[in-house]
């Protein structure tokens, strides 16, 4: 890495990470009227080529089980269909949601019963999920296979693709416009004042001391890594996804949802003819911050032979790409954590998203630039997210995690 030295030795905000959570931090912070404080940005790997942000599969759902999630997502989508107003320059292009859905199968009445009641809180927020049976599910996607499936939901409203490498990019680049200053560097040590209240500074790698009167951590995977510069923990760790993207010898006929299949291997319309393909590692350890070597077993003898169960059409199926990538998940409750530590009331955490955070990213970006400027959430009230419900123990449970 070679390191930058910022340019003060002192900044109102740290943000430790410069992926997508970082970078919408720093983008909401410029676009509030109330924030006029200096912000620094400390990115470790400014090609971002490990990050979860680069690995991502991109999508976007409305289907999730609390109220809060569906809020979120309906966040993402509206700064997303409105990205070149929002970001406020004329040179941003704009963007399209491509709504093919997710299609979640139920092979038991346990999870058929799981996606009526998620129906329910998702119509009530004002999506438009849609339930069906195997007959329908057959008669609207015939390439499926559903002798085995009870039950199936679906949304085409604000639900499948969007392009988060291109919000990245304008945040980013919108930011520094703004006059957030980015620096590739590390930080590698947090000094807290001597009643340990309270963070005074980060040190980087190239060894400069950067005063600061609040930090973020953004570090992805890396949380509990940075957490613990600061003497704190957090039950967040990196965990192994795989993708794939399959071209088909003969491509469907039409478009094919982001399609959730019992056996958790989940396979989507990519481009014209080519689909995406992910799944977990089995098992599923955290792994090392640096370990994104590809399973390539897990292909041929798991992910392939359950997407030609499920579309016999792809059992002529080739791999034209892919790649390993980390989860930073949440092993509490695989949900977004955020806030101060009750105990460091300066550092705040952005941290936990397991694999819904790209979509997160809008709402989570803005609420916290909130917190940082306002002490409280002002748009959306995130504070069940905050970190002080795991010393309390209080999970939030979500029904509807890939
Ligand atoms: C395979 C896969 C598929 C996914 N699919 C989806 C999806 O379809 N929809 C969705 O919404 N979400 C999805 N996600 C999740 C989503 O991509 C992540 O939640 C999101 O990108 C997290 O962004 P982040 O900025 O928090 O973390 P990251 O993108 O990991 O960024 C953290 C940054 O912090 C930097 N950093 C770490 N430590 C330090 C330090 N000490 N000093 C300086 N810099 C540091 C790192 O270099 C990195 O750039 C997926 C994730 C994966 C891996």
């Amino acid at each position: 890495m070679k390191t930058q030295a910022p340019q003060n030795t002192s900044y109102d905000v740290v943000i430790i990470g410069g992926a997508i959570m970082g970078s919408s931090t720093a983008w909401f912070l410029t676009d509030n009227p109330d924030f006029n404080g200096s912000v620094l940005v400390v990115e470790r790997d400014t090609s971002y080529q490990n990050s979860s942000t680069a690995h991502t599969n991109s999508c976007m759902r409305q289907q999730f089980s609390t109220k809060l999630n569906v809020q979120i997502s309906q966040f993402a989508a509206d700064f997303v269909k409105n990205l070149p107003e929002r970001i406020g320059d004329v040179r941003v292009p704009a963007q399209v949601i491509q709504n093919y859905g997710y299609m979640y199968l139920a092979d038991n009445d346990d999870f058929a019963k799981v996606l009526r009641e998620n129906q329910k809180v998702q119509l009530a927020a004002g999506a438009e999920t849609q339930l069906l049976g195997p007959e329908e599910i057959k008669e609207r996607y015939p390439f499926y296979a559903v002798d085995d499936i009870v039950a199936g939901s679906i949304n085409l409203k604000d639900e499948g693709y969007w392009d988060g490498g291109t919000v990245f990019d304008w945040w980013r680049r919108s930011a520094k416009d703004r006059g957030v200053e980015y620096v590739s560097n590390e930080v590698v040590a947090i000094t807290k004042n001597e009643a340990g209240t309270l963070v005074e500074s980060v040190t980087l790698a190239s060894g400069e001391v950067i005063a600061c009167g609040q930090v973020v951590n953004a570090s992805g995977p890396r949380a509990a890594r940075t957490a613990q510069m600061a003497g704190l923990d957090i039950p967040v760790e990196p965990r192994k996804r795989f993708t794939w993207i399959f071209s088909a010898l003969q491509p469907l006929d039409r478009e094919l949802p982001l399609t959730i299949d019992p056996s958790g291997v989940h396979f989507r319309q990519d481009g014209p003819k080519t689909y995406l393909a992910g799944c977990p590692a089995d098992p599923d350890p955290a792994v090392d911050y640096d370990d994104f070597h590809m399973d390539h077993g897990r292909w041929e003898n798991h992910v392939w032979p359950i997407i030609a169960n499920r579309i016999p059409q792809f059992e002529a199926i080739k791999v034209v790409t892919e790649w390993a990538g980390h989860y930073a998940y949440n092993t509490f409750d695989q949900n977004a954590i955020m806030g101060p530590h009750p105990e460091v009331s300066n550092f705040i955490f952005l941290n936990g998203f397991s694999g819904h955070g790209l979509q997160q990213s809008p709402a989570m970006g803005r609420g916290t630039a909130e917190w940082l400027t306002y002490g409280a959430y002002r748009s959306l009230d995130l504070t069940s997210y905050n970190y002080a419900r795991i010393p309390q123990n209080r999970p939030i449970i979500e029904k509807a995690i890939i």
